[in-house]
């Protein structure tokens, strides 16, 4: 048993903005060296997540679209109210979705599905350099 780190830094666009990093991570996986176990994808910060997606345009503008459903950003959060970086929506979005994804890898490859791409979401409500951390625990 191992276990293998790095990161990944990506520049977001803010506002839902969604990257998809399957490649990178894949990539981590390959120059670990490591054959088996499991990957834990973790956005570091509390606007953040990790989901996977089907990665393409009508998603794309749906993903964003639910999440104005489910926490508007209209609408009035104590948090905006305390610290005036009216970035409440935010939160909340990040806390539902969560912030990590732990994804089985055999033969050095994720066990992902053709159509299921590990994307990161920036629910902040501006531009941000982020860092997520890739944990590998297996052999
Ligand atoms: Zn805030």
């Amino acid at each position: 048993m191992t276990t293998h780190h790095a990161k990944i830094q990506i520049q977001t666009r803010g506002d839902c903005d969604m990257i998809d990093i399957t490649e990178r991570v894949e990539d981590i996986i390959s120059k670990s060296g490591m054959s088996s176990g499991v990957c834990t994808v973790f956005c570091q910060g509390s606007t953040g997540s990790i989901i996977t997606i089907e990665y393409e345009e009508g998603l794309l503008k749906d993903f964003p679209d639910a999440m104005e459903r489910i926490a508007p950003r209209g609408t009035t959060y104590e948090h905006h109210l305390r610290w005036h970086d009216g970035n409440g929506h935010s939160h909340i979005r990040a806390s539902i979705i969560g912030p990590s994804l732990t994804i089985p890898f055999v033969n050095g490859e994720l066990t992902l599905g053709t159509w299921q791409q590990v994307t990161f979401v920036d629910f902040d409500n501006k531009p941000r350099m982020r860092t997520i951390h890739v944990m590998l625990v297996g052999e």
